[in-house]
């Protein structure tokens, strides 16, 4: 018998989430059926969706969220012992997968081969975050060469490969975030300006730094932020809303307010759009492939934040909430 542990949510979270909020639950895992395997979790991945989505689960429920791990006993011979897979089971350190389940967030799948790298990035630059980055920004924002491409929460997961992908497709490159570790490690790989945006007159720097204007903006963050950057766009500007960071821990009746944006909108012809990865999940794998082929030859640098033992799952998930990590963070098991 193998016993597990898993992160429950017995209370609905209020602002940022407390340890209390959660409750690490032990068990026995009971014996193989076929079609399932036992998998021993690796690597765990905190992401700002499980605050953004708690609301729509019924307390208690099982923490979600993307995991890496290597089978351990299987009846599937698709998935034999010693493969390392991909999938959406949560915060738990074994679990058993029954193969043939299918999730809506990702179905189990092998991890996609990287050489010489970690296999965390699996959540990370070769997981979802990464297919947000390259779908987001190449299928919504679509930039060419020349254009300048302005990212928010530019030093996390998504919007650092954003940035880098951007910088591949001959593009100029604002970043915004929020502190100077942050600004000096986007200028370090090739972001050609770095914003604080805790800092003052967020409008004026950015003028200053794209004096021509922004043509694609990838907004993680939402807010009085986005509308600054919006106003500042050019004639048929493309927005890709990705998240809105902003408001996740706010009082749902009390959401921050930012200015008008439809004057920029009609005025300027803007698109915006606003996406989940998974509309592209049957195409995942083309946007992997491209990321380990970047990755490989050194023109995208993925940096990962990196929290150890399972019992610290909660403190790198408040990490990211109060912006702590500088690239994926991801708990190694
Ligand atoms: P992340 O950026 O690695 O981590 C969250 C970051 O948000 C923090 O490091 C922090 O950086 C920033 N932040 C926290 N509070 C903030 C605030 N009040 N204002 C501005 N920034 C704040 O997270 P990620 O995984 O890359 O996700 C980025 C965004 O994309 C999130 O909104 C997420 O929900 C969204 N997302 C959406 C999809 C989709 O399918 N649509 C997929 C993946 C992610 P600073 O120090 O810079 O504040």
């Amino acid at each position: 018998m193998v016993k597990a542990r898993k992160y429950v949510v017995k209370k609905a979270f209020e602002g940022l989430p407390k340890r209390e909020d959660f409750e690490i639950v032990e068990y026995e895992l009971p014996s193989l059926k076929n079609g399932e395997i036992l998998v021993k979790v690796e690597w765990v991945s905190v992401d700002p969706y499980m605050r953004a989505y708690s609301t729509q689960f019924s307390i208690p429920y099982d923490q979600f969220g993307y995991q890496v791990g290597l089978v351990e006993d299987s009846k599937d011979p698709k998935f034999p012992v010693g493969t390392k897979v991909v999938s959406h089971k949560g915060w738990c350190d074994y679990v058993i997968i029954d193969t043939n389940e299918v999730d809506p967030f990702c179905s189990v799948y092998k991890l996609p081969e990287i050489k010489g790298f970690s296999d965390s990035l699996g959540v990370g630059a070769v997981g979802m975050p990464g297919a947000a980055a390259y779908f987001g920004l190449m299928d919504i924002c679509k930039p060419k060469a020349g254009e300048t491409v302005v990212v928010t929460g530019a030093a996390g997961a998504v919007g650092s490969l954003v940035g880098q992908i951007a910088k591949i497709k001959g593009c100029k490159v604002i970043g915004f975030a929020g502190s100077e570790e942050k600004l000096k490690w986007l200028e370090e790989i090739g972001f050609d300006k770095a914003i604080n945006y805790k800092g003052a007159n967020l409008s004026a720097a950015l003028k200053e730094a794209a004096p021509k204007g922004v043509d694609c903006y990838f907004d993680n963050v939402g807010g009085e932020l986005s509308s600054i950057i919006i106003n500042q766009m050019n004639d048929f500007g493309r927005v890709a809303v990705c998240g809105s960071s902003s408001s996740y821990n706010e009082d749902p009746s009390k959401t921050p307010k930012a200015s008008i944006l439809q004057p920029a909108l009609v005025f300027k012809q803007l698109k915006i759009e606003g996406f989940l990865t998974w509309r592209w999940l049957y195409r995942q794998s083309d946007a992997h492939t491209e990321l380990i082929k970047w990755i490989q030859s050194g023109e995208l640098k993925p940096r990962e934040h990196i929290y150890e033992g399972f019992e610290n799952i909660y403190d790198a998930f408040l990490g990211i909430l109060k912006g702590e990590n500088v690239g994926k963070a991801v708990v190694k098991l």
